[in-house]
């Protein structure tokens, strides 16, 4: 309960410090308890056009994925020795909804476009929209996972705590909707990633409504993180490995990451930009874009090398890593990105969160939020991944551990 209020609360938080009198604002330093105490008497929080507008867009996101055209493509073998199909169309998807954007703001306004200027000025309302959503999506799925029937269930989702399970998720692929819409890998990569994205040009609109251009900074943030977003649905099969899809369950905490959390908290450096300008200059830009194309290299190096050597071992170009058999049946690379450390990847995510914060300047703490939270999430999904591969793995992982001693920082960590 406490990490369901907190997280809920935090995403409250980055409404209502982020402001263009200091982020966060004076008044709060020397009076926290007051400021929040007259926030939330002042503010509304509910509104339901708000919340119906959300349900459009979720629903919307779901109807692209069946219309549009994309391949149907097997996921990782799973206990129960079957895979399940998944509809691969998310570029497809981000893409109609970006183009009708672009479309509506090139004919109806440019940055006075109704939808920008909705979006700002209801931005609490739609914390609040998400927030009730997705406690509603999670407590669903929990009661549908109760269901008789043979579904599998994730190994951490069944303890004794029902409260636990909820948060953590009960079921591994649940389909509540139709059969082919598998809800998890959805929510993982479609309307919070995009809303995201969206959420950052709307606070850029707002830069541009309220001081007629946008700065370097905003621009660079807007790139990377937009990149971040396509980059992951052009390399939409990959998610079908990861630890999200094919070990966790969709409870709470994936729910409301996916859909509140990601959406409100990735956005707080652009929402801080579009209160709070801020120019870097040829010097700061060409840093930064240095610093997250390190990490980007990083990142999407080793993510799609294991990809790759899981998805086609014979490929050329994974072919000739060196691997360790495993009596479970599958290998595991012992060198290439995956034998400098056992979790480079999360490296080259770490190295590019510094590219989103850096262009906010360092005239507030805030919005370094995303470095530090990051470095605690890619810390414990370290540390989950490694209880869980020596749990699939036994003796073997043993000696994968000496034999790839370090775990995410060569040489340090
Ligand atoms: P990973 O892609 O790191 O996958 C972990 C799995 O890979 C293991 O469970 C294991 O599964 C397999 N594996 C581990 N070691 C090896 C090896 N040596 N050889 C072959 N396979 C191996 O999992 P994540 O889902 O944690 O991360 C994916 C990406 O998503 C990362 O880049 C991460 O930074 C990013 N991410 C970003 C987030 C964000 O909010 N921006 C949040 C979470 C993740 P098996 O052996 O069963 O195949």
């Amino acid at each position: 309960m406490v990490i369901t209020s907190s997280i809920s609360i935090i995403t409250y938080l980055s409404y209502f410090l982020l402001t263009p009198w200091g982020s966060p604002p004076p008044i709060f330093l020397s009076s926290p308890l007051t400021y929040l105490q007259n926030a939330l008497y002042t503010s509304s929080f509910f509104h339901l056009p708000t919340l119906v507008l959300f349900l459009a867009y979720f629903g919307f996101t779901v109807l692209l994925q069946y219309i549009l055209p994309g391949p149907l493509v097997p996921g990782v073998v799973l206990a129960n020795g079957k895979r399940n199909l998944y509809k691969l169309n998310a570029l497809h998807t981000s893409l109609t909804i970006f183009s009708l954007l672009a479309g509506a703001t090139l004919f109806f306004g440019g940055a006075d476009w109704v939808g920008w200027v909705y979006l700002w000025e209801h931005y609490l309302h739609l914390i609040t929209a998400l927030n009730v959503f997705c406690l509603s999506l999670s407590t669903s799925l929990y009661i549908y996972s109760l269901r008789p029937g043979p579904h599998l269930l994730a190994d951490g989702g069944t303890s004794p705590s029902p409260l636990f399970n909820w948060f953590i998720g009960r079921e591994l692929n649940p389909r509540p909707l139709l059969s082919s819409l598998d809800l998890k890998s959805f929510c993982e990569l479609r309307p919070g990633l995009t809303l995201w994205i969206i959420l950052n040009i709307s606070n850029t609109m707002h830069q541009l409504r309220t001081t007629g251009g946008i700065t370097d900074s905003m621009i660079l943030v807007n790139l990377f993180q937009g990149w971040y977003v396509l980059d992951s649905h052009l390399h939409e099969p990959a998610v079908l490995t990861t630890m999200d899809i094919t070990t966790d369950g969709f409870g709470h905490m994936l729910v409301f990451g996916d859909l509140a959390w990601l959406p409100i908290t990735y956005s707080i450096q652009t929402r801080y930009l579009a209160l709070n300008p801020v120019h870097l200059g040829p010097l700061g830009v060409l840093a930064v874009l240095a610093i997250n194309g390190l990490g980007y290299y990083i990142f999407r190096a080793s993510n799609s090398q294991k990809n790759l050597f899981r998805t086609s071992p014979s490929d050329p170009r994974v072919a000739h890593l060196k691997t360790l058999q495993t009596k479970r049946g599958t290998k595991l690379l012992i060198s290439g990105w995956w034998g400098i450390s056992r979790h480079t990847n999360y490296l080259g995510d770490w190295i590019m969160a510094w590219a989103w914060c850096l262009p906010t300047g360092f005239g507030t703490p805030l919005t370094y939020f995303y470095v530090v939270y990051f470095a605690i999430l890619l810390l414990h999904r370290e540390r989950r991944d490694d209880e869980a591969c020596e749990r699939k793995y036994a003796d073997d992982w043993a000696v994968y551990r000496r034999i790839v001693r370090w775990r995410i920082v060569p040489g340090v960590y």
